[in-house]
């Protein structure tokens, strides 16, 4: 392990005292989440590491458990865990059983607690980065997958007057519209519905892969029918500017993209271990330095 040195040139020792995190993937050598982490822990002055950690399926409760035996204070956990993780924890709370997945654990002497920041993280880079009053307002959300689920339930929070999920397996966006349940006014519909509807909403929020690099220059939606003053959110944070919110601004929308999302999901994680504010600033730089040393962003 040795000694680190940080980007203040400030040294920083592992030793006797340092508290383990780290995040469980397949694949994971793309993770933003160690750079990300680690400038927050440096920020902060937490001694602490946080490292990427291979682990397939097969191995999943065995990490799980090493992550109890070990005496890691948290871990992330992604793609394709998130889901399967949840039978090997001990107490899942209000966030993670939302969106019937979980991406932080946090180890309570020996209890694992699951959460889900996703939701929540996208919630909070929504409104702080695009400015939308959410209370009353119209959503119209493209998709219905794994990270639908946790906006959804975030979005419904939020008191909108009316949520319309549009996804091409109708019946998946039913099931999602249907778990919001009292929360909000929520309705699941087929991909041929959107345009009847992108026209007279507030906010349009993509979670479908469709632009993500390397098809940049695919889009969702027929952008002629986007409304000047729309919110237009993309989770998509590759390219950081899609095409949709591309063309949403040349039509006078406001676009919001996914990189927000990635740095406040990480942000309450911190929060949860440390129990300490999050430094944003620090870790947006971080993410975007490491996208920006790197040719196609992934
Ligand atoms: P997922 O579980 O595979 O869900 C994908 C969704 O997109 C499904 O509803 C799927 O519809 C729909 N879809 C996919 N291709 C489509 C197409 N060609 N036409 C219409 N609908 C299509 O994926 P996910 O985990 O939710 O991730 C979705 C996106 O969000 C990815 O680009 C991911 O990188 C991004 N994301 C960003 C963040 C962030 O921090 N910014 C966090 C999580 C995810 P069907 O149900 O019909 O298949």
């Amino acid at each position: 392990m040795g000694e680190k040195t940080d980007n203040k040139g400030k040294a920083l020792k592992v030793d006797s005292h340092t508290i383990f995190y780290g995040v469980l993937g397949d694949p994971i050598r793309h993770s933003k989440s160690p750079v990300m982490i680690g400038r927050a822990f440096r920020e902060a002055g937490v001694n602490a590491v946080y490292g990427a950690f291979h682990v397939r399926l097969d191995q999943l409760e065995e990490a799980v458990r090493g992550v109890r035996a070990l005496g890691f204070r948290g871990v992330n956990v992604t793609i394709p865990h998130k889901v399967n993780v949840m039978p090997y924890l001990d107490e899942l709370d209000e966030t993670a059983k939302a969106a019937g997945a979980v991406n932080t654990i946090v180890n309570e002497d020996g209890t694992l607690i699951g959460y889900n920041t996703d939701g929540i993280g996208y919630v909070r880079s929504l409104k702080e980065e695009s400015g939308v009053s959410l209370a009353g307002a119209r959503i119209l959300m493209l998709g219905a997958g794994g990270a639908a689920r946790g906006v959804a339930h975030a979005l419904a929070a939020e008191r909108p007057e009316r949520i319309v999920i549009a996804n091409r397996s109708v019946a998946k966006a039913e099931e999602l519209a249907e778990s919001v349940g009292n929360r909000a006014r929520c309705e699941g519909i087929g991909w041929e519905g959107i345009d009847h509807i992108i026209g007279s909403v507030d906010l349009i929020v993509n979670t479908t892969p469709i632009g993500m690099h390397p098809n940049a220059e695919a889009i969702p939606v027929d952008p002629s029918r986007i409304r000047a003053g729309t919110v237009v959110s993309d989770l998509v944070y590759n390219p950081m500017k899609t095409k949709l919110l591309r063309e949403a601004e040349t039509r006078g929308a406001k676009a919001h993209g996914g990189l927000g999302m990635l740095v406040f999901q990480g942000a309450y994680a911190f929060e949860y271990w440390t129990g300490l504010p999050a430094p944003v600033e620090a870790m947006r730089a971080e993410v975007l330095a490491a996208f920006e040393a790197k040719e196609n962003v992934r």
